[in-house]
């Protein structure tokens, strides 16, 4: 198993958190649909990637020690050409530096930038004590957050459970249409809710899982953020 090796090359390290490139390689090979991307190490290669990419891309810091990129600025949308690329390469560096400034710099991820319109998702997996493996479905921000508007379901279960947890969430309204919000493509949800079951039920060694956010738009969802925690 191609992910088994990513796994125990983190554990063999002694990280916990999968590196960003690393969790989207896993989840890419379930099945999950994720934004292009590349690890540089330098600004060149950073524009090398966005080169080989395509513009628009985001930059992300890839760091072991940081969990959440935007809160010490490790995130930056919508650079379009070669110069945006290493300045917000530099940036990034700098912003982490000064906010995190013990944790460990791998590089940064250079990725596709998604397009606009999209309803952010988030989909989940942890590993219940009693139950095992189960799968979490709700809406981006602050309907997770604040209202707790999510959805749960123990593996395994089939597609029409997965239709169900997204059936089942308050917010639901917005995916199926909703004053100028177009209805989103809710089999491309299903799809990623069930290789989220698939790699929580193939692969023991991950604690939990965090796709979040995966931008739901009218004909296709794609994963731009994937969190792994293993041990
Ligand atoms: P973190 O959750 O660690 O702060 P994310 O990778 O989730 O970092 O990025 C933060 C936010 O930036 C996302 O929730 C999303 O709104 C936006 N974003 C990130 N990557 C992309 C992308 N490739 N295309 C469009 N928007 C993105
Ligand atoms: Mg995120």
């Amino acid at each position: 198993r191609k992910a088994l090796e990513i796994i125990e090359q983190a554990l063999r390290e002694g990280r916990s958190k999968l590196l960003e490139h690393e969790a989207l390689a896993v989840a890419e090979l379930y099945g999950v649909p994720v934004a292009g991307y590349g690890l540089a190490r330098n600004e060149d290669e950073a524009v090398e990637a966005a080169e080989r990419i395509g513009y628009p891309v985001v930059l992300k810091i890839v760091s072991p020690d940081i969990v959440h990129k935007s809160d010490v600025g490790g995130v930056i949308v919508g650079l379009e050409k070669p110069e945006d690329v290493k300045k917000a390469y530099n940036e990034i560096i700098e912003n982490v530096k000064r906010h995190a400034p013990n944790a460990r710099i791998v590089g940064v991820l250079v990725q596709k930038m998604a397009p606009k319109g999209a309803v952010e998702v988030i989909v989940g997996g942890l590993r219940d004590p009693v139950f095992g493996p189960t799968i979490m479905f709700g809406l981006g921000g602050i309907f997770v957050e604040v209202f707790r508007d999510v959805s749960f379901r123990v593996a395994p279960f089939t597609e029409r459970d997965a239709e169900e947890m997204i059936n089942e969430i308050k917010a639901s309204k917005i995916l199926k249409g909703y004053r100028n919000l177009p209805p989103r493509d809710i089999k491309a949800l299903i799809k990623v809710i069930m290789a989220a079951q698939k790699l929580m039920v193939e692969n023991p060694e991950i604690r939990e899982l965090d796709l979040n956010p995966v931008l739901s738009y009218p004909d296709s969802a794609i994963t731009v953020d994937a969190r792994i925690i293993v041990g």
